[in-house]
C-alpha cells in the first residue's frame, strides 16, 4: 500500500489503472469510514453476514485451497476440481477429499459458503452431439467430486448455442443435462451463472436463466450464481444510482430471489452492454466502489458466498480488496 495519505475522492472512469495513485485512493476510501483506527486490523464485527473471498489456487493439492483462503482473509471460496484442460481427469484420490474436508472442518468452513467452480471445456447446451455427451459425463464427474469432498453447490457456465440452434433449445439442452446430472448423483444443488452475453453464449438476460430452470425437473437442486461484471457487461446497470437495489428486484421478478446461492464480486473494463467478459479490480473499473459498497450492504445477499475473480495488481490482491470491501459494511 502506498504511504502518502491522500484525502478520498469521487472515482471517474478515466482515472483507473494509474498505478500508484490508485493505491493511495484506495487507502484513502477504506479509512473513510474507520474512524481513524488505522488500517491494521478490520473490526470483525462489521459485515458478519457476508462471506466475501475469492477464487483460489489448488496447485499442490485441493486442500490447499483452504490454506490459500484463510491467508487472504476470506470467509468463502471457489476452486476449480481439476485441470481445465482435459475432458479426463484422474480420479480423486479419498485422502485429498479426506484432507480436503479436514481442512474445511478446522477452518470452520461451511461448505455453503464453498462454490466449486465447472471447467471452461463444458458446454451442455452443445449443438454438438459428442460435445453434449462429454459435457454432460464431466457434469457428473464434477457434482460427484463435489458429493466427495462435502460440497452441497456446483457452479457452471450455461453454455452456448453456437449460432446452430434458438436459445430455447439451447436452455432445453442445458436443463436435459442438469436433469441427467440430478438422476446420476445426489443432492448437489447445480448453481448456473449469469453470461455477459457475448456471441451465442445463453444465460445473459435473466429470462434465460430462468428458462433453464424451468426445464429443470427437481428446482429444490438448481440456483444462481450472479457475476457482477456478466450482469453489467450484459446491460443490467449496476453502477447506476440504487442499481444494486433495482438488479436484485428484477432478478427476484424474473428468477427469485430464492435461486440466489452466490455472487462472483468482479468490476468491469467494459463497459455498460459491452458483452466482454474482462473482469477488473473492485471499484477499478466501470461499476465503481458506489456499487459495491452497497452490495457489501444488502441484506438480501447475507450468509451466501460472495467471491473475487479480480485480476488484482501491485498492492491491490484478494487480500487487500477483501480487507476494502469489509470496510465497506456499515454494520
Ligand atoms: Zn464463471
Ligand atoms: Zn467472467
Amino acid at each position: 500500500m502506498g504511504p502518502k495519505k491522500k484525502v478520498a475522492r469521487k472515482r471517474k472512469p478515466e482515472e483507473d489503472s494509474k498505478g500508484s495513485e490508485v493505491e493511495e485512493e484506495i487507502g484513502g476510501e477504506e479509512r473513510d469510514g474507520m474512524e481513524e483506527k488505522g488500517r491494521e486490523k478490520i473490526d470483525q464485527k462489521k459485515g458478519k453476514d457476508k462471506y466475501i473471498g475469492a477464487h483460489v489456487s489448488i496447485s499442490g493439492g485441493i486442500w490447499k485451497a483452504v490454506e490459500e483462503c484463510l491467508a487472504i482473509g476470506g470467509r468463502s471460496f471457489a476452486l476449480f476440481l481439476g485441470s481445465q484442460r482435459s475432458w479426463k481427469r484422474p480420479a480423486l484420490s479419498s485422502t485429498a477429499a479426506e484432507k480436503f474436508q479436514k481442512a474445511c472442518a478446522e477452518s470452520g468452513f461451511d461448505p455453503v459458503h464453498i462454490l466449486p467452480h465447472g471447467s471452461y471445456l463444458m458446454n451442455c447446451g452443445s449443438p454438438k452431439q459428442d460435445v453434449f455427451e462429454k459435457s454432460q459425463a464431466l457434469l457428473v464427474d464434477e457434482m460427484s467430486r463435489c458429493s466427495a469432498l462435502g460440497l452441497c453447490h456446483f457452479n457452471l457456465h450455461p453454455g452456448s448455442s453456437l449460432g446452430s440452434i434458438t436459445s430455447e433449445q439451447c436452455q432445453e439442452k442445458i436443463a436435459q443435462a442438469i436433469n441427467y446430472a440430478h438422476q446420476q448423483t445426489s443432492s448437489v444443488v447445480t448453481v448456473l451463472e449469469n453470461m455477459c452475453g457475448q456471441g451465442s453464449t445463453v444465460g445473459g438476460q435473466f429470462s434465460e436463466l430462468r428458462g433453464i430452470i424451468d426445464r429443470v425437473r427437481d428446482q429444490s437442486r438448481v440456483g444462481v450464481c450472479l457475476d457482477t461484471c456478466h450482469a453489467f457487461a450484459a446491460g443490467y446497470d449496476l453502477s447506476a444510482e440504487g442499481g444494486v437495489k433495482s438488479v436484485l428486484d428484477e432478478f427476484d421478478q424474473v428468477v427469485g430471489l430464492s435461486y440466489l446461492r452466490a455472487l462472483h464480486l468482479n468490476d468491469s473494463k467494459g463497459k455498460l452492454g459491452c458483452h466482454l467478459d474482462r473482469h477488473e479490480d473492485i471499484g477499478q473499473g466501470q461499476i465503481g466502489f458506489p456499487a459495491f459498497r452497497d452490495i457489501v450492504n444488502e441484506p438480501r445477499l447475507d450468509n451466501i458466498p460472495l467471491i473475487l475473480e479480480t485480476p488484482g495488481r501491485p498492492g491491490y490482491e484478494y487480500t487487500e480488496q477483501i480487507e476494502l470491501l469489509y470496510s465497506l459494511c456499515v454494520d
